[in-house]
């Protein structure tokens, strides 16, 4: 293991994720391992699985391997690289931020933000075949599969950044595993977003600064936007790659727009 390894696993940083235990974890080889013997494996791809039995039986298992491959699809043709650099712009990172995507699905958002700041960057989600397409794809990050709505698996105060993007938030282990001086980014859909597909949606934004007033404060807003025309294989990808039901029909060609409302926090 080369020196940045060790400097990064002899940090306590990841914990276990064993209830009730929560123990720094230490790598040996393909292994993490926690005080109490509690142990972890590193998949080939390279994330590390600290998934426990209870989260493999949530209701909310995360992407199927279809919903990524066709969300990889629409990322390729270059579709949400205007979203990307939206974001990009409205985080700022710089090469000494340490940020968590919680809720990272496959990686595109924060394999790109890491390749263009040169921060450091770990991802979450409870997905296997996200993380291990996140992991493939970006071996520079760190990509962990754990099930965030229970327990972001990071010691306190252990980041300078935390973005949630699309991705369901669990208010208290962002403020915990957030530094005080650090900040908070919330993507949520818009009401715009895919309106040509599903009609208007609702205004989340309120709603989630409410959830988040307790802990933090908002300290800016803004809304990215981008419109696509996609052929009908284009447009099923789309209809794969959202959480949110849909009539379902055939798929045709159509100009649809994506937007997400951007929120910036700053912890109270
Ligand atoms: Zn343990």
């Amino acid at each position: 293991m080369g020196w940045r390894g060790w400097l990064r696993y002899t940090r306590p940083m990841l914990l276990c994720t064993v209830r009730g235990c929560r123990q720094p974890l230490e790598r040996d080889g393909n292994r993490l391992f926690c005080a109490a013997g509690h142990s972890f494996d590193v998949a080939r791809s390279g994330y590390i699985n600290l998934l426990q039995p209870q989260d493999r039986r949530s209701k909310n298992p995360g992407d199927s391997a279809a919903a990524v491959a066709a969300r990889r699809r629409l990322h390729e043709r270059g579709v949400t690289a205007p979203l990307l650099a939206g974001i990009a712009e409205f985080v700022s990172l710089s090469p000494g931020d340490t940020v968590l995507d919680a809720g990272c699905g496959d990686g595109f958002y924060l394999g790109g933000l890491a390749a263009a700041s040169g921060c450091e960057a770990h991802g979450t989600d409870i997905s296997i075949p996200a993380v291990e397409a996140a992991a493939r794809r970006y071996p520079r990050c760190e990509w962990v599969v754990a099930n965030a709505d229970r327990f972001v698996p990071y010691s306190d105060g252990t980041f300078s950044v935390i973005v949630s993007i699309t991705a369901r938030m669990n208010a208290p282990e962002f403020r915990r595993t957030l530094r005080d001086d650090g900040r908070l980014l919330i993507a949520l859909p818009s009401p715009d977003d895919l309106i040509e597909l599903r009609g208007s949606g609702r205004d989340r934004t309120l709603r989630t600064i409410d959830e988040f007033a307790n802990l933090f404060r908002l300290e800016r807003q803004t809304r990215v936007e981008t419109r696509a025309d996609l052929d009908a294989a284009s447009v099923d990808d789309v209809l794969h790659s959202i959480y949110r039901p849909l009539q379902p029909r055939a798929p045709e060609a159509a100009r649809v727009t994506f937007s997400l409302d951007l929120l910036l926090f700053r912890p109270k």
